[in-house]
C-alpha cells in the first residue's frame, strides 16, 4: 500500500529489528535514509536491495515535495542511522509536508535509547522529559539546565562520551547532586548502566570519557535517594527468611 512507513531499527543489537521492520523494508519502492552506508548495511543483513536516498530535515527543499509525491504513489520508508526516526534525527518535517498532503502514514515502533534507557535507570518513568542532545557551547547549556531545574519529571538526555564529563559538572551545578543513571551501549558488547548522584558520576567521569554511546537520566527534583546498603541487605535477609 502507497505511504510514508517511519521504521525503527536497532540501535546495536541486530536482532532487535522487528520482523514487521524488515518485512516493510524489504518491500518498499525507497528508502529515504540519514546515512545510506548505514542503511546499507541493515538491508544486507535482511538480505534485502532496495533504492535508497539520503534525507535531513534540512536537505534540498525540492526533496521533501518528491518525497511526498511518491509516498502518495507507493511504500516509501524513512529511517535514521539507528533507533526511531525523528527521535533526535531527521523526519518531523517529512512527517509533516506528507499529513499535510494526505499521506497514508504508518510506524513500525521498535528500539529507541531513550526509552531503553528509562528501563534502566531505576528512575521514576510516570513522568519524563526528552531533552535530547543539550547545546555544547558552556553558555547556552547552562541557560538550557535552569529551564530543565524546576521541572517534575525524570530528564532524559542524549550525549556523547568525549563531552560526558563537562556535561555532568554542569548538571550538578544547575540541578544539585540529584541521582542520575549513565546507560552506555545499550544492546551492545560493552553495555553498562552507572548510577549515582551527579557528583559522584561527575567525579568518576572527569579523567575518564567513556567510548560510545550515551544516555543520561537524571531524577526529579526532591526525589529521595534510593535506600542505603545496610537497608536494602536487611530488607533482603527478611525477605530470603520468610521465603524458606
Ligand atoms: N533516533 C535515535 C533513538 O531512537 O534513540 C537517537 C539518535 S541520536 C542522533 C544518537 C544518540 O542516541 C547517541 O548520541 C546516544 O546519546 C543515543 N544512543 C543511540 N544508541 C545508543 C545506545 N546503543 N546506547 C546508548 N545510547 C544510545
Amino acid at each position: 500500500e502507497p505511504g510514508l512507513y517511519i521504521v525503527a531499527t536497532p540501535i546495536g543489537n541486530l536482532g532487535d529489528l522487528s520482523p514487521r521492520a524488515a518485512a516493510i523494508l524489504a518491500g518498499v519502492a525507497l528508502i529515504a535514509a540519514e546515512d545510506s552506508r548505514v542503511t546499507a548495511k541493515l538491508l544486507r543483513h535482511i538480505g534485502a536491495r532496495v533504492p535508497m536516498q539520503s534525507y535531513h530535515d534540512h536537505s534540498a527543499e525540492g526533496l521533501r515535495p518528491a518525497l511526498v509525491a511518491r509516498a502518495l504513489a507507493e511504500p516509501i520508508a524513512l529511517v535514521s542511522d539507528a533507533g526511531t526516526p525523528l527521535i533526535s534525527d531527521p523526519g518531523y518535517k517529512l512527517v509533516r509536508d506528507a499529513r499535510a498532503a494526505g499521506v497514508n502514514i504508518v510506524t513500525i515502533p521498535g528500539p529507541c535509547a531513550a526509552v531503553a534507557a528509562l528501563t534502566l535507570a531505576g528512575l521514576p518513568t510516570d513522568r519524563f522529559l526528552f531533552a535530547g542532545f543539550l547545546p555544547s557551547k558552556q553558555g547556552a547549556r547552562a541557560t538550557a539546565i535552569a529551564e530543565l531545574a524546576p521541572i517534575r519529571a525524570t530528564l532524559v538526555l542524549y550525549e556523547s562520551g568525549p563531552r560526558l564529563a563537562a556535561c555532568l559538572a554542569a548538571l550538578y551545578a544547575g540541578l544539585g547532586d540529584r541521582q542520575a543513571a549513565i546507560a552506555r551501549e545499550i544492546s551492545k558488547r560493552f553495555e553498562e548502566t552507572v548510577t549515582g548522584s551527579l557528583s559522584e558520576l561527575a567525579a568518576r567521569y572527569e579523567n575518564a570519557a567513556p567510548r560510545g554511546e550515551i544516555v543520561i537520566t537524571i531524577a526529579p527534583p526532591g526525589e529521595p535517594p534510593p535506600a542505603d546498603a545496610d537497608t536494602l541487605d536487611s530488607a533482603l535477609t527478611a525477605a530470603l527468611a520468610a521465603a524458606t
